[in-house]
C-alpha cells in the first residue's frame, strides 16, 4: 500500500536531499514544497504584487502556476513558473532573503497547500517542507521532523551554495536560516512545529545515508 512520507523541519537540515533518496528507493514521488513557496516568491518579486493587498496577492495567485518536470539528464525534479525552468534561480540568495515573508501570507498557503495535496492525493509521496505533517497531510503515515545545529546547518548550506557556483559567507547564510525560521515558526498559519506524532531526527552528527536509513526504518516498522 503507498503511502504519504512528510519530511517537515528547520531549514538546511537535510531534507531535501534525504526525501529524495527516500523517494528513489521506494519509487515514490517526491514533492518539494519549499521549491512552490521559493516559485510563488519569484514571481512577486518580478511582477512586483503587493505582498499586504488581498486583491492583488489573489488575483497574482490565478496567474501562477508551478509545476515539477523530471529532468534525466540531472536525474531531478525541476520547478517551473508558468511554463519556466526556474530551478536555479530559486535557490539564490535574494529568494531565500524573501520566501518566509511571502510565506506568510495566508492567501498563499491556502492556494500552496490545496496544491499539495492535490499532487499527493495518489499517496506515494515523500514531501518535504514545514507543515506536511500539521496541515497538508495530517492523516501521513510517517512523519519525520528533522532538525540539526544551526553551525552545521549552515555549513553544510554553504557547501551546497558553493556546488551552484554562489561564494556566500557563513554569518550570512547562518543570518539567513536564523531568521527563517523565525518568521516560519511563528506565523498565524500553519506555522512550523512537530506534529505531535512526528518522530524528532537530529541530524547533526548523521550522514546522508544514515538518515535515509532512518526514514526508511519507519516506512517498514
Ligand atoms: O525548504 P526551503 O528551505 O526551500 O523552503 C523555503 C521557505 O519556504 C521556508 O523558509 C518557508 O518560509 C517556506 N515554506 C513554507 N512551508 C513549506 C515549505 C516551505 O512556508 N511547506
Amino acid at each position: 500500500k503507498k503511502i504519504v512520507i512528510a519530511l517537515d523541519g528547520y531549514s538546511s537540515c537535510g531534507k531535501s536531499t534525504t526525501a529524495k533518496l527516500v523517494a528513489a528507493e521506494l519509487n515514490y514521488a517526491y514533492i518539494d514544497t519549499g521549491a512552490m513557496y521559493r516559485a510563488v516568491t519569484l514571481y512577486f518579486l518580478q511582477n512586483h504584487v503587493s505582498r499586504t493587498n488581498p486583491k492583488e496577492i489573489k488575483e497574482a495567485l490565478k496567474n501562477i502556476e508551478v509545476e515539477f518536470h523530471y529532468n534525466p539528464k540531472k536525474k531531478r525534479n525541476e520547478v517551473y513558473l508558468n511554463g519556466l525552468n526556474v530551478e536555479d534561480e530559486i535557490r539564490k540568495m535574494y529568494i531565500s532573503n524573501q520566501v518566509s515573508e511571502v510565506s506568510v501570507i495566508a492567501e498563499v498557503r491556502h492556494a500552496m497547500v490545496a496544491e499539495q495535496q492535490r499532487m499527493g492525493r495518489k499517496r506515494g509521496v515523500v514531501m518535504d517542507g514545514r507543515d506536511i505533517g500539521t496541515a497538508v497531510f495530517p492523516d501521513a503515515e510517517v512523519k519525520i521532523f528533522m532538525t540539526a545545529d544551526v553551525d552545521m546547518r549552515a555549513k553544510r548550506r554553504q557547501v551546497e551554495l558553493l556546488e551552484k557556483n554562489q561564494l556566500v559567507n557563513l554569518d550570512e547564510i547562518k543570518e539567513n536560516l536564523q531568521k527563517r525560521d523565525r518568521i516560519d515558526s511563528t506565523r498565524a498559519e500553519s506555522p512550523l512545529r512537530r506534529a505531535e506524532d512526528a518522530v524528532l531526527l537530529d541530524t547533526t552528527h548523521m550522514t546522508i545515508d544514515e538518515q535515509v536509513e532512518f526514514v526508511l526504518e519507519h516506512v517498514t516498522a
